[in-house]
């Protein structure tokens, strides 16, 4: 895709959103990092649409440093998104994704490139601890990722983020992938080939409010489920059956009381509404799910591009998305 491939050994691919507190920091850790690799590294920053000072900081970044190239959208498109714009034009032939927080360690990737050399595609870093996050945000990943796990149809590994190193071949095949609702975890794990975890332990973020809010991560969360699973669809099929068969029970216990109990103090309208608003929700779950699933069709059915750039800094502007 680009006339520099080949000649990029690693590629460092931090997507940012708002973060012109940390983005010095960042650097300067990351670039600490780069100098102890063996061979030609660039970093590729993304600038999820901030309304900061963070693109400046890039820029400013590029202009000093070569090695660092920078794509910017033209808004807020996720961090998924930024993470695939950024797979879409890294060069090397070895790719790195981590946060722009510092809550995954840029000193683990020689680790994780030593696990390259050994011959593994992918080295996903998983998390035994996380340091200074809320108990409500620790509860409700441990469930989640549980969840995940027994009702996907590939097996993600539990408490893994995006932070990992993967081989071209992989991130070839990742940029192949038509779909638009990206759950990277999950279509890292599709891909398959030899893949291994390395443990750590989550830092607390370096500075900056967390920039998952709440409604994000629950709709990164329902689309990892429905792009990976199919199990809500028969479960409200389930749900029918199970209604049916209550409405099937009840029948037999009205015709009883009407015929042989006419006094009974359950028959009446509280029976009848209770019906109701049984089938009632019972409908507008299983139409909520069968939505979701619809929804996603319609999503991929547009073929919208992913994104829009507004800037590059560093790569050559004939990649189909950009504008300019
Ligand atoms: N991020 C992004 N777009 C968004 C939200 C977050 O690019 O809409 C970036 C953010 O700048 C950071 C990374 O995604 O580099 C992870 O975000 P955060 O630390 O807020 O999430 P958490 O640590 O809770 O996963
Ligand atoms: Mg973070």
């Amino acid at each position: 895709m680009n006339s520099r491939n080949g000649s990029v050994k690693y590629s460092l691919i931090i997507p940012i959103y708002n973060e012109e507190e940390i983005i010095s920091e960042m650097y300067r850790r990351v670039s600490a990092v780069m100098e102890r690799l063996d061979d030609t590294v660039e970093l590729v920053l993304i600038n999820d649409g901030s309304r900061d000072n963070s693109l400046n900081l890039m820029r400013e970044l590029h202009l000093c440093d070569p090695r660092v190239c920078y794509l910017s959208f033209a808004r807020n498109f996720g961090h998924q998104i930024a993470v695939t714009a950024g797979l879409n034009f890294a060069r090397g032939q070895v790719v790195v994704i981590l946060d722009a927080d510092l809550q995954d360690p840029p000193e683990l990737i020689p680790k994780m490139i030593e696990k390259w050399q050994q011959g593994y595609q992918v080295v996903y870093a998983q998390r035994v601890k996380r340091k200074q996050e809320s108990w409500f945000k620790r509860l409700s990943a441990y469930i989640f990722y549980r969840l995940l796990r027994r009702l996907a149809d590939v097996d993600i590994p539990a408490d893994t983020g995006d932070f990992c190193l993967m081989d071209r071949q992989v991130v070839d095949l990742l940029n192949a992938m038509p779909e638009r609702n990206r759950y990277i975890r999950g279509l890292r794990a599709w891909v398959g080939f030899r893949q291994t975890a390395i443990a750590f332990e989550r830092e607390p973020r370096f500075a900056g409010e967390v920039k998952y809010t709440f409604s994000k991560s629950l709709s990164l969360a329902i689309n990892s489920l429905i792009s990976f699973s199919k199990v809500p669809l028969r479960l409200s099929s389930y749900l029918g059956l199970l209604s049916a068969g209550v409405a099937l029970l009840m029948a037999i216990l009205v015709l009883y009381w009407r015929l042989y109990e006419p006094h009974s103090p359950v028959t009446g309208l509280a029976t009848i509404m209770i019906a109701i608003f049984f089938l009632g929700s019972v409908q507008l779950i299983c139409l909520g799910i069968l939505g979701e699933y619809i929804g996603r069709i319609y999503e991929e059915i547009k073929g919208r591009p992913l994104y829009t750039l507004a800037e590059v800094g560093g790569f050559d502007k004939f990649n189909q998305y950009s504008v300019a």
